[in-house]
């Protein structure tokens, strides 16, 4: 079925749009890549997609890109990890616009599928205080209290999906990722997520022999963190089902502090290092974890990669990038 279809992904020179690209290759689509950063900062560049750099908030850039489109996955949104969001709500904002012409184009271009990436970030922060979570359900989005800024957008997103869905026929499905990770990601720069951010500074620790850490927070805040791998399985199955049509949480559901993510990476290195906490550092809310009752019972399928597995090849592809100088877009 995939054969000779055009699948874009907007976001493709990201972390997820990357490796999503590479499998939809594999599947037998015909796959284009957009990005609105240059090709030498894309995590990965795939010689067999047409890849190109375009800024998708402009609507005439979304009819270049989605052109003959069948499938439209779209990922590309300005975003990082607590550190960022927390600090450039605005710009999170604007993730509105790649999103609102993406599926105007996607109406215009009458895509069999538009797939788009949303984020545990829209559920409500009163039902995150506690460390010892109650998981998330689909409904526990409302009433809404999203994170301010990305949150909102998201679930603004979300909606104009699911309208889009209803009044204009558009085929949308929505996934709620819960903190994905995995090698070609960012890992420094200060939009990382938790697990590079912890591999990063242990590995450095280990390299200087300086046997210390910076962790944001009492270390005691809990999530649970999804391997790359179950994220793209997930985007698949939720891409092509017939009946998925509302937003489902796609994220594991094994809850660790991340005083535990960082006995993880501790051990992976081989190393023990003194903790210094940074209570005023953003921390995000206390604790979250996905509840997969409604991806098991219509899929038959949950992310189920074990942390400590996905935290080793992790852990290593960024020690090789500390140790070697080859610019991103070749590794
Ligand atoms: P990423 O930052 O690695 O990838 C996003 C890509 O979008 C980047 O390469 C960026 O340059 C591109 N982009 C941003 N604005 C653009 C624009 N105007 N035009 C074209 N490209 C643009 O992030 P990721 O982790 O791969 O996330 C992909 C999607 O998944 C995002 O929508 C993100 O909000 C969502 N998400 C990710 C996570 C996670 O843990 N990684 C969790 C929840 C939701």
């Amino acid at each position: 079925m995939a054969r000779g279809e055009l699948a874009v992904v907007g976001g493709g020179g990201g972390f997820i749009g990357g490796w999503l690209a590479k499998n939809l290759l594999e599947q037998g689509y015909r796959v284009r890549a957009v990005d609105i950063k240059p090709q030498d900062e894309w995590y990965q560049v795939h010689p067999q997609a047409e890849n190109l750099q375009l800024d998708l908030k402009g609507l005439e850039n979304c009819r270049r890109a989605y052109k003959g489109a069948d499938r439209i996955y779209q990922l590309a949104a300005d975003m990082g990890g607590m550190g960022f969001i927390e600090n450039n709500k605005a710009l999170c904002m604007l993730s509105v616009l790649p999103n609102t012409h993406g599926l105007m184009v996607a109406q215009e271009v009458g895509v069999k599928r538009f797939f788009y990436s949303s984020s545990a970030c829209v559920y409500n922060a009163e039902k995150q205080k506690d460390a010892n979570v109650t998981a998330l359900k689909e409904e526990d989005a409302y009433p809404a209290m999203a994170e301010d800024g990305y949150g909102w957008e998201k679930l603004f997103s979300e909606r104009m999906c699911r309208h889009f869905r209803e009044d204009f026929g558009v085929p949308t499905r929505v996934a709620r990722f819960h903190n994905v990770y995995g090698p070609h990601g960012t890992w420094d720069g200060g939009r990382e997520k938790a697990p590079a951010a912890i591999c990063r500074k242990v590995i450095k620790a280990k390299l200087e022999g300086k046997h210390e850490i910076e962790i944001w927070g009492d270390g005691s805040q809990t999530r649970s963190f999804m391997y790359i791998d179950d994220c793209i399985k997930g985007i698949n199955m939720i891409t092509d089902s017939e009946h998925v049509l509302e937003p489902i949480n796609l994220g594991s559901s094994e809850l660790v502090s991340i005083n535990q993510l960082v006995d993880i990476v501790e051990d992976l290195a081989g190393i023990k290092l003194k903790r210094n906490y940074k209570l005023d550092a953003p921390k995000g809310v206390a604790g979250r974890n996905s509840d997969n009752t409604k991806i098991k019972q219509l899929l038959n399928w949950e992310p189920n990669t074990r942390l400590r597995v996905g935290m080793e090849k992790t852990y290593r592809w960024i020690h090789d990038q500390m140790t070697s100088k080859v610019p991103v877009g070749a590794r």
